[in-house]
């Protein structure tokens, strides 16, 4: 496959030559050299994308869908060789990977559908003569930097209704998860996008974020990935106010009440803690229990999780891979420590997973804890790892309370039986996504995206198209009678 920067249908290296790693999380192998772009690339690549805008944006909607259902229909067709390599670059279980390509594809699917309904209007306006109408039009060069944790998943919700809407894109993805980013580019031309209506480029991520942001021609930055980046490329935005979605880190919250039903909510809390080693967004990162099922609570959490296989990836049966590197581990590492350190207690796991000869050392087992508490850093920070704290609650408001003590606001779960709690909670969590009773919210029909500190902007359903879309109002006069 290619392993080279994609700029206006050329594939290329970068323009300085250098080149960077990526490795193998699960066994620290090397498995190819990409580019390491820089603010050069990054300009090449945006007037690469200013070039095709004409042209892509001159297509009928119809005809740009044609292409998307074409590219989607390659990604399901290729769905296991992309699987594989996904596994290989970010470590998770081959069947998450698999999943992962059939929802990435399912954006590309979902946006080529919403393109065709990009409807204007005509209102009625305050003279006989007038009448105004409401355009909806492509904002033009857009671009994304887009995370790790879901290295295909990330750039279609972008990349989707960008093009369907009528905008090129320049993408940027992780540096530890370039080869899915390259593979899909791949199949966009395979698929007869045209040259620079998709371009992709890997490199120093800071040197590309400010050309993307100095660079007027990019009208519009979709960005996921930590909260602390996000702010950064906000501050730069600001220099041509390039209008931004940003996705950021989150801090989900998970509640069971003492009238759910609890097999329920221990699958729920698996689904969502446990997918992808605990490195997603919208992962619970705070069980908080009703006092009087507590213990029940815990017993079956425990039964489930002490029978999660870790290992590598690729291997069958493998729930729990590697985490993406070294940082990652330490983290999590450092969190159970302080939570041990201010008075919690390990019910599971707790420390790395040694595995076999050849396998890295970033491995974490899949861990319990009990009692965690306001001070302790696992309450306030993201954790990105298989670690699932606990604590006890008495009311419905306390429940509350705690859930909202929070910076993010991107997803919250909980599980009740009562009709009429299940409404007022949803209602009262301050979160873009709530898992009532589920542990899986995310899906193309759904707008996903937060509040607060979580950022702003929406992917999926019909909402993600105002993310690429301008209004544009014509007062149109003079219309008179006959
Ligand atoms: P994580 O800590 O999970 O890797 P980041 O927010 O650091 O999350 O990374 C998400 C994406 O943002 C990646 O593509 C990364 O290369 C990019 N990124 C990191 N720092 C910057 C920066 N200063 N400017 C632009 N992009 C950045």
């Amino acid at each position: 496959m290619q392993t080279r920067n994609l700029i206006g249908g050329q594939w290329v290296g970068a323009l300085s030559g250098r080149e960077e790693p990526v490795n193998d999380p699960a066994t620290d192998e090397q498995i190819a050299m990409v580019p390491h772009g820089g603010s050069l690339d990054a300009r090449a690549a945006i007037e690469a994308a200013y070039d095709a805008l004409g042209g892509w944006q001159q297509r009928t909607a119809n005809e740009r869908a044609k292409l998307l259902h074409r590219l989607a229909a390659l990604m399901l067709e290729r769905q296991e060789r992309l699987a594989v390599l996904m596994t290989r670059e970010q470590g998770k279980p081959l069947a998450e990977s698999r999943g992962e390509i059939g929802y990435a594809a399912s954006f590309i699917e979902w946006a080529a559908e919403e393109g065709k309904r990009l409807y204007g209007e005509i209102i009625p306006a305050s003279h006989a003569d007038k009448r105004i109408l409401v355009l909806r039009q492509p904002v033009g060069v857009t671009a994304c930097i887009t995370p790790w944790n879901f290295p295909a998943a990330m750039i279609t919700r972008k990349l989707g209704p960008a093009l369907a809407a009528g905008c090129t894109m320049v993408v940027k993805p992780a540096p530890q998860t370039p080869l899915s980013a390259i593979a899909l580019g791949e199949l966009s031309i395979e698929a007869g996008i045209p040259a620079g209506v998709v371009n992709i480029i890997t490199g120093d991520a800071e040197a590309i974020g400010d050309e993307l942001l100095s660079n007027p021609v990019v009208r519009k930055l979709s960005f996921t990935g930590s909260t602390g980046v996000g702010k950064l490329l906000m501050a730069k935005a600001a220099q041509n106010l390039t209008r931004l979605s940003l996705e950021l880190g989150g801090h989900a919250p998970f509640i069971v009440f003492d009238d759910a039903d609890l097999d329920a909510a221990v699958q729920g809390a698996m689904a969502t803690k446990f997918r992808n080693m605990g490195q997603t967004c919208i992962c619970a990162n705070r069980f908080l229990v009703q006092d009087r099922i507590y213990d029940a609570f815990v017993g079956k959490l425990l039964e489930v999780v002490k029978g999660l296989k870790v290992g590598r990836g690729s291997d069958a049966g493998v729930h729990v891979g590697p985490l993406i590197n070294d940082a990652a581990v330490q983290k999590v590492e450092a969190q159970v420590e302080d939570a041990k350190a201010k008075g919690a207690r390990v019910l599971a796991g707790g420390c790395r997973w040694a595995g076999p000869a050849g396998l890295s050392n970033r491995f974490f087992q899949p861990t319990v804890i009990d009692g965690f508490t306001d001070d302790m850093l696992i309450n306030r920070q993201e954790t990105f790892g298989p670690v699932a704290p606990l604590r006890r609650f008495t009311t419905e408001g306390e429940a509350l309370r705690l859930a909202n003590d929070s910076i993010y606001g991107l997803s919250a779960y909980f599980y009740t039986r009562d009709a009429g709690r299940l409404m007022r909670v949803a209602e009262g969590l301050e979160y873009g996504i709530i898992g009532a009773n589920d542990g899986g919210p995310s899906t193309v029909q759904a707008p996903f995206g937060g509040m607060k500190q979580s950022g702003f902007g929406r992917e999926g359903g019909k909402y993600v198209m105002s993310e690429y879309v301008e209004i544009k109002y014509v007062s149109w006069g003079g219309v008179g009678s006959a």
